[in-house]
């Protein structure tokens, strides 16, 4: 069986009706996402970065894995994902590698416990730690600050390792997630891209299947895997 990797971002949840960061439908209330998911937006102001997590938790809550997260979960592949939606693991996969976080789950700025939370809408924006009242925030990785290492280094070794390299629905702008396929590509594997638009991966990739998610898994699920 093919050693098969699987990188995923915004792109592979769009069908399912939650907007990707870039595109205008990523806005909200004439705010881009690198104004609300920072570090220093969060300080400035919780309560609106809260607000829009909020309208986030609200739009994941009520969709469903697409097509794309099914095939992929079928396949049996690692996935690592920049999404922070758990779609992935609702369609069935098995081993998700979570790049940057996941919206469920809050940590507090005080004390720093971290855990679930799924209560949409949110009673109380910015919501408050049940452990000491602190200011919890998203438990998501902003811009700027560092991925989790034990993640990042199994999906740097695992790009390393693999012979194809699946890339679905990212920019590749976001690093270091950005960086894998071009890491997998040094390593010798091959690299297939599925995206509508040209990205900075398309230029390295072996294959660019232009299509969005769902078309573009099962033609590659066909043509590439003879499945
Ligand atoms: P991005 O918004 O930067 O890029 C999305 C990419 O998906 C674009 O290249 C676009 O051409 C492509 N795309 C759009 N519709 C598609 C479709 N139907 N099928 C396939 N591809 C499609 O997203 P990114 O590269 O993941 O990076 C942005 C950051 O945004 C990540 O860190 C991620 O954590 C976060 N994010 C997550 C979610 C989510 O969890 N669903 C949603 C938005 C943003
Ligand atoms: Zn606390």
């Amino acid at each position: 069986m093919l050693n098969l990797v699987v990188l995923t971002g915004a792109g592979v949840s769009a069908e399912s009706g939650i907007p990707t960061f870039r595109g205008k439908e990523g806005l909200w209330k004439n705010f881009k996402p690198e104004e609300l998911a920072t570090p220093e937006a969060f300080r400035r102001n919780p309560k609106l970065v809260w607000e829009w997590y909020d309208w986030r938790r609200q739009i994941i809550s009520k969709a469903e894995p697409n097509k794309a997260h099914k095939l992929l979960a079928q396949l049996n592949a690692v996935i690592i994902t920049q999404n922070v939606d758990g779609l992935h693991q609702r369609a069935g996969a098995k081993k998700v590698i979570e790049l940057h976080g996941n919206i469920w789950r809050v940590r507090c700025t005080n004390c720093g416990k971290e855990y679930e939370n799924y209560e949409v809408p949110l009673r109380e924006i910015p919501p408050k730690c049940k452990f000491c009242n602190g200011l919890l925030r998203p438990a998501v990785v902003w811009f700027g600050e560092c991925l989790p290492l034990d993640a990042l280094e199994e999906a740097e070794r695992l790009a390393k390792s693999c012979e194809v390299f699946l890339v679905v629905g990212t920019s590749g702008v976001v690093y270091p997630a950005g960086l894998l396929p071009f890491v997998a590509k040094q390593h010798g594997a091959k690299v297939v891209e599925i995206n509508p638009e040209s990205t900075p991966i398309s230029e390295i990739a072996d294959i660019v299947i232009r299509e969005k998610a769902s078309v573009g898994v099962e033609k590659f699920i066909r043509t590439m895997l003879n499945l």
